[in-house]
């Protein structure tokens, strides 16, 4: 199976520059092909292969004149001359009118990257002389060493569309083969006590920001926090200063400030980590569906008693790496809808308890004939797993 995969770019400056420049070179080595071959049938009359074309090429690139070509990587302009070719056969096919050449300001600004050289790291992909890029939506690309791990991908583009740089691609994904499934259907509770109860997993995965790893760099980071900011503190407070004038950082402050960073990188790697760890046990018990409640992220962080805990559980990643890995694996993925009382209804009888408080840790149900007493979150995924099965 063959999956179109498009992910947003968050280049550095000089990684952009380097990206313009990538693209400027595959339209130039378009347009200086096109030119070439133009020339060629005039002056000999018959045409020349795009494997010619492309020897020439090298030739040119080798020119001291030109060695500004070798500053990109030299698959950028041979697959250019490739889209050349393209451009010739369906020409030739009668599909498409003459290649023309391709304007400054009116094509598209995009460059083509070698299919098996990128390595995946969390959210960074690391691009051929350009190095590791920023990218949204972690999750969606696989991780590794796509020539080590022999990832497939097929066209790698780069482009940028005025506004924003994204990298496009298809993936070859193993066929989903739903005999492999279960036919049962899951829900996956979310929560700030646990992190997520499942319903056919005995276990509640625990809140990674309650261990001992994460208190210990939660505390280091507010040391560290009180320190940077005594020591700015007293920057202002020295008699050279003047209001209104730009602090110049001392060798102290800069020092704090980086061991800051990466106290924040390691926190973030911890639970980054924990949610691949998560989503993968999960998605290894092969459900045929996988509910999870369409959670009101911004509403609770509105709630200032809650806005800090929601935030360190990231619960919008750990969907967005939930749904692509139930995808790559043929699961369906449901998002039960905004209103749906996952928590008030009781799972086994479908009596609402109205009065259901947010302390209250355990369900039990009103109906005499039922009596349920289960916990809140169980009862809740339980819920979920069921959610508009009829
Ligand atoms: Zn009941």
């Amino acid at each position: 199976m063959i999956k179109a995969i498009k992910v947003r770019l968050y280049p550095t400056k000089i990684q952009e520059e380097l990206m313009f420049k990538s693209a400027s070179i595959a339209r130039f080595s378009y347009n200086w092909g096109l030119n070439y071959l133009n020339s060629y049938c005039k002056e000999n009359n018959k045409t020349l292969s795009i494997g010619e074309l492309r020897k020439e090429f090298t030739k040119l690139r080798n020119d001291s004149e030109y060695s500004w070509l070798k500053e990109v990587s030299s698959e950028i302009p041979q697959q250019a001359l490739k889209d050349l070719g393209e451009s010739f056969k369906n020409f030739f096919n009668k599909q498409s009118s003459y290649p023309r050449f391709k304007k400054k300001g009116k094509c598209e600004i995009s460059f083509f990257h070698l299919n098996n050289k990128f390595i995946v790291e969390g959210n960074k992909v690391k691009l051929e002389k350009i190095g590791y890029v920023k990218m949204k939506d972690e999750g969606r690309l696989p991780i590794g060493n796509y020539k080590k791990d022999k990832i497939k991908v097929l066209n790698p583009r780069v482009k940028f569309n005025g506004k924003f740089w994204c990298l496009s691609l298809a993936l070859e994904v193993k066929d989903a083969t739903k005999e492999e499934l279960t036919n049962v259907s899951i829900g996956v509770d979310l929560g700030i006590k646990d992190l997520a109860i499942v319903s056919n997993i005995d276990k509640p995965f625990k809140n990674i920001n309650k261990s001992k790893e994460v208190k210990r760099l939660n505390k280091k980071l507010k040391r560290l926090q009180r320190k940077v900011s005594r020591k700015y503190d007293m920057l202002k407070g020295e008699s050279c200063f003047k209001k209104g004038e730009k602090l110049t950082k001392t060798q102290n402050i800069i020092k704090l400030e980086k061991q800051i960073k990466l106290v924040h990188k390691r926190i973030a790697d911890i639970r980054l980590n924990y949610i691949h760890q998560t989503t993968n046990t999960i998605v290894k018990t092969k459900p045929c569906r996988v509910v999870v409640e369409d959670l009101n992220v911004k509403g609770l962080m509105k709630n200032k008693h809650l806005s800090n805990a929601v935030a360190e559980q990231c619960f919008n990643k750990f969907i967005t790496i939930l749904e692509y890995k139930c995808k790559w694996n043929g699961i369906e993925f449901v998002k039960a809808d905004r209103f749906f009382p996952s928590s008030k209804m009781c799972s086994c009888c479908g009596t609402i308890k109205k009065d259901l408080r947010l302390k209250d840790r355990t369900y039990i149900c009103s109906n005499p004939k039922c009596n349920l007493v289960i916990d809140r979150d169980k009862n809740a995924s339980i819920n979920l797993a069921n959610y508009k099965l009829a």
